[in-house]
């Protein structure tokens, strides 16, 4: 099952309908769709176990943090986001290698936009991850306070590039065509993968440090 056209028919016939196809009888079908039935009752029980269970969780969890100093607590989530980064940085490098190959074998339009919005999906956690990051790190006396950096994220993107339906040209490459989106006061380009907030964009554009970028947009 790899083409469009296979994937169409599988909607159509189902999975019963293949497996008759490929011999099963109907006792074995109504075999596996007990068993799938079964499975899914299972997965149910579990989910529900799974959302009781979370408040005490989190409880304890939160009871268990007190009895560390906020400092070495700070460390610790330091630590914990710059690993996540990596890891979501990882998982951006191999979307974007799938989109592109898709997009050079010129895949269905539906695989195409599935990879896109997976992409942003990514490229979105990875934001909330960076920057948390720098907030932990910006530490006290760099002349930036928290509310500036709130103030900077919310200067509209729009302001700074020619923006037509969500698209504008990017700055980062030689664009011809805008390949640049931004959506939620964030950009990504879909051709030299340039991403990140208002902040980022700033910060690359003129050659910046992150807190000179804050201190210009807020
Ligand atoms: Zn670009």
């Amino acid at each position: 099952m790899e083409t469009y056209e296979d994937l169409k028919f599988l909607n159509y016939i189902g999975w019963a309908g293949v497996l008759s196809l490929l011999g099963f009888t109907d006792e074995e079908i109504n075999e596996c769709e007990k068993a799938d039935e079964e499975a899914t009752k299972a997965a149910l029980e579990c989910e529900k176990y799974y959302f009781e269970n979370l408040p005490n969780v989190k409880n304890a969890i939160t009871e268990f943090k007190k009895g560390f100093p906020d400092e070495w607590k700070n460390e610790r989530r330091v630590e914990f986001l710059k690993q996540r980064s990596e890891e979501y940085e990882q998982k951006l490098a191999e979307a974007q290698k799938s989109y592109a190959t898709q997009f050079k074998n010129d895949s269905p339009y539906w695989i195409r936009q599935m990879s896109q919005e997976k992409i942003i999906r990514i490229v979105n956690h990875l934001k909330s991850l960076k920057s948390e990051l720098r907030y932990r790190q910006s530490g006290k006396g760099n002349g930036i306070t928290p509310d500036m950096i709130i103030r900077a994220k919310e200067y509209p993107l729009e302001n700074l590039v020619e923006a037509n339906h969500q698209k504008a040209l990017c700055p980062f490459h030689d664009d011809k065509n805008p390949s640049m989106w931004i959506k939620k006061n964030f950009y990504y380009c879909f051709s030299c993968a340039a991403n990140g907030d208002v902040i980022d964009f700033v910060m690359r554009r003129d050659k910046l440090s992150f807190q000179e970028a804050v201190k210009k947009l807020s």
